[in-house]
């Protein structure tokens, strides 16, 4: 077993400490990877604080991990000590149904998708522990290659915000001739602006917070709407293609998908709890969901990224600063993720 340093949460209320725990051995099929930095996702906050359902405690949240391997197994191919990789959301499946196959490893078809932390191993039991640690051990299915020329603290979140919102932007094609909104200015409305301006799209931010126009532009967005102010939504009325929502907290999805012409598409990303509620009313539009993206895309969006020069706008800070993150997180008080630099641990 090795050794591992991390933060916990030991239930639903209290603050995150610092906890001890073990990894298992380095397997044939595992790497071993020194942790270096790991992004706060607002997923992080909804687990611990079990707003999706019961956590799994301790529970050592992080699934944004950027590292370098220290050890790979005989069957880890290409994969060697030294070598700068990432890890997001998942760590294991069945490796073998249709869904896995295809590269779709999100939606196991046996049910056997291991989330990186808050979870539990394909043998139904075993804990899996996330990034806000020291050292991860993981198949090597589930381990991308991380292009050298990108800066790596910017690098960690997009192995979750970055893929959620890429996953998403390709599937339906969005790029150049599209209007797209993107709904809320967080972790994943910031990649968001960044993919689809990058693709072409003339993109708008919808944002609640005025104090985030500046910061819209300087991120490629060519529009900025104060969903506050009735006179900036008013020209926006039936404007959009494309909304991706990346809202946290419970909204009102028919009046946001009031801002999209008549067979626009709603894109939910974020995940409130609660879930979606919708009066049915809404024309012509659809409200279609996205959860992150399978390791080849996760792989593509890396290498797309290293291409366009493409990383996330972090805030770095010491472990011990996690619980006051997590704070700041859920006052949209972050520009426009924090990421744990794991020196500090
Ligand atoms: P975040 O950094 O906190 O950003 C969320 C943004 O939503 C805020 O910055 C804020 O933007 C806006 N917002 C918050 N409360 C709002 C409200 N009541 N009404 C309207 N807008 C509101 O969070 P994140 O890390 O980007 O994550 C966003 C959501 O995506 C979370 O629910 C997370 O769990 C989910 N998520 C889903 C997936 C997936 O696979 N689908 C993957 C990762 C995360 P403004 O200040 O600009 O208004
Ligand atoms: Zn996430």
């Amino acid at each position: 077993m090795i050794p591992v340093k991390g933060y916990a949460a030991h239930n639903q209320q209290d603050p995150l400490i610092p906890w001890d725990f073990e990894r298992r051995a380095v397997g044939p099929d595992d790497v071993e990877i020194d942790i270096l930095y790991c992004g706060i996702c607002h997923s992080d906050i909804h687990q611990v604080r079990s707003e999706w359902r019961p956590g799994i405690y301790p529970m050592v949240p992080g699934h944004e991990i950027v590292g370098r391997v220290v050890t790979a197994g005989e069957n880890a191919g290409k994969f060697k000590a030294g070598d700068l990789v990432g890890i997001g959301c998942m760590v294991d499946s069945c490796h073998e149904c249709p869904s896995c196959k295809s590269g779709h490893e999100q939606f196991c078809e046996k049910g056997q998708t291991v989330w990186t932390y808050n979870s539990v191993e394909r043998d139904r039991k075993t804990p899996t522990y996330g990034g806000y640690s020291n050292k991860i051990v993981c198949n090597k299915d589930f381990v991308l290659s991380v292009p050298k020329s990108l800066n790596l603290k910017g690098v960690a979140p997009l192995l979750c915000a970055g893929i959620t919102t890429y996953s998403p932007i390709k599937k339906w094609g969005i790029g150049k001739g599209h209007k797209v909104g993107v709904l809320g200015l967080g972790g994943l409305g910031h990649m968001a602006v960044k993919f689809a301006v990058a693709l072409g799209a003339e993109v708008t931010l919808l944002s609640r917070s005025e104090n985030k126009k500046q910061d819209a532009h300087r991120l490629g967005a060519h529009k900025f709407c104060n969903t506050q102010d009735n006179e900036q939504v008013k020209p926006l009325k039936r404007y959009f293609d494309f909304i991706i929502d990346t809202v946290s907290a419970p909204h009102d999805y028919d009046w946001y998908m009031s801002l999209l012409k008549d067979n626009g598409v709603h894109i939910c990303v974020g995940l409130p709890p609660g879930g979606l509620k919708l009066s049915g009313l809404s024309l012509n539009r659809a409200i279609t969901g996205s959860s992150i993206g399978g390791i080849p895309e996760t792989q593509e969006m890396l290498d797309f990224c290293a291409e366009h020069q493409i990383t996330s706008d972090v805030e770095v800070i010491d472990i011990s600063y996690v619980n006051q993150a997590y704070e700041r997180v859920l006052k949209s008080d972050v520009r426009y993720r924090f990421v744990i630099d794991m020196a500090t641990i």
